[in-house]
């Protein structure tokens, strides 16, 4: 059996696995017929069944789209050697400027960006689907087609831009870092993750979403006290307007070292304290949390913080890529790999190199990591929940958790082994269990 087929036998047994788990939560939603106890005082049937319709639509639209592009649209372009065909075609576009293949950045350049465009060809109907005909049966769409499109086109730039320099300095370590370019590999691109985490929220998020400071008062003065005691570095308290792009509502905390800056959605305040006559969209009445139940969702995220998350996280996805390109660095040369993806004998592109060991070679080892990363993430949740209550939130953070689950039409029951695989987050009825039974020790 050839390395293709090898390929491309991975591939449909990844998919199967996940449109297995697909299948069992679908049926989840088609069976469960009431609200559970936890819940009775709060969810009402209405909501509990629009919540059960939505999670419906969007797991068969999951479905869908991924038989179509993932198994069927990759399958064919991996067994027609796609990616071979496109690397050609980056070759004639450089030499039509009169630069030969051997300017391996500049075809690469090219491969990536030919490469993109076919990419939101293949996605963008999905993207259409999913915003303007099930986002918006669901009352959760708030995007016009005009901010749409230029919210995709601003995506897709942003996205070049910053790709095309950190892909022609990757090639370029590989032609000329000698033995261990690896470990150059990983500094540049450590590097590169902080320098993007640091300018991403000043520089890149502002051109998608409006960020204001949240207003004086009582919520700001008591965000801010809560902060200092936990010796938190507050520089900034922004509020995001997220309800422009969709109603679903969060919170989170970002920057590095000495220079934190808390943001909130929106959504998360929406209507807190309004009168219905003020609300903008009906729908929306109600919605949102109170002062307290905003502050425990912040005492959650700052546990985050204290509990070192964080820079767990990073440490662990350094390691994961110092281990990545170390394996890249050993696999590189193989010519099976590239004679698989349809390149002619001796043609080795090393961003294609890059792509097939990431994404093929190493898939299985990639898919115990995430799955992982995922485990670890649910302990992480329920650390900071318990961080929360140990600040005293636990009745406010239930309160809030239910109540944003509500707003965004969160569905109660998830199948185990989907949830295992999927969910980064507990689910609410795990998470109440345990904020209960913590609250019931105390006593
Ligand atoms: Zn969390």
């Amino acid at each position: 059996m050839d390395f293709l087929c090898i390929m491309i036998l991975l591939h449909l047994a990844e998919n199967t696995l996940d449109l297995w788990l697909s299948r069992r939560q679908v049926k989840v939603y088609k069976n469960s017929k009431t609200v559970p106890n936890e819940l009775k005082d709060v969810m009402k049937v209405e909501t509990f069944e629009k919540a059960r319709l939505y999670g419906l639509d969007k797991e068969q639209f999951g479905t869908i789209k991924q038989i179509l592009l993932d198994v069927i649209v990759t399958t064919i372009e991996m067994y027609l050697g796609y990616i071979g065909y496109v690397w050609a075609k980056s070759e004639d576009v450089a030499a039509y400027f009169g630069y030969s293949a051997d300017h391996e950045i500049l075809v690469s350049c090219i491969f990536m960006f030919l490469n993109s465009c076919i990419g939101i060809v293949k996605d963008i109907p999905f993207k259409v689907y999913h915003t303007f005909v099930l986002e918006e049966r669901h009352g959760f769409n708030k995007q016009t087609v005009g901010f749409f499109i230029k919210d995709q086109i601003k995506a897709f730039v942003v996205m070049q831009v910053l790709m095309i320099p950190i892909i022609s300095a990757i090639i370029y370590i590989v032609q000329h870092g000698g033995d261990q370019f690896f470990l150059w590999l990983w500094l540049f691109c450590g590097i590169v993750g902080l320098a993007l985490m640091t300018i991403y929220p000043a520089v890149i998020a502002p051109l998608f979403d409006k960020y204001r400071p949240l207003e004086d008062g009582p919520l700001k003065k008591s965000i801010e006290d809560l902060a200092a005691s936990l010796s938190f570095p507050l520089t900034k308290l922004l509020v995001v307007e997220g309800s422009k792009r969709s109603a679903h509502s969060n919170a989170y905390f970002y920057g590095l070292w000495k220079s934190k800056r808390i943001v909130l959605f929106d959504t998360l305040l929406l209507n807190k304290g309004k009168k219905e006559e003020e609300v903008e969209n009906k729908e929306d009445v109600g919605k949102g949390c109170t002062d307290e139940e905003v502050l425990a969702v912040l005492g959650h995220e700052l546990g985050h913080w204290k509990l070192g998350h964080v820079t767990k996280n990073i440490i662990i996805m350094q390691a994961n890529l110092l281990f990545n390109f170390l394996m890249f660095s050993y696999l590189f040369k193989f010519d099976a790999f590239y004679l698989a993806l349809g390149l002619p004998k001796g043609k080795k592109p090393i961003l294609v190199g890059l792509l097939v060991i990431l994404t093929y070679v190493l898939a299985a080892y990639n898919v115990v990591v995430h799955y992982l990363m995922t485990v670890l993430s649910r302990k992480f949740e329920y650390q900071a929940d318990a961080f929360a209550k140990e600040l005293g939130f636990a009745d406010k953070l239930k309160d809030s958790l239910i109540k944003l689950n509500i707003d965004n039409l969160g569905f109660p029951y998830y199948d185990k082994f989907y949830s295992a695989w999927h969910h980064s987050h507990p689910t609410l009825l795990q998470r109440l269990e345990v904020l209960k039974e913590d609250s019931k020790k105390k006593q």
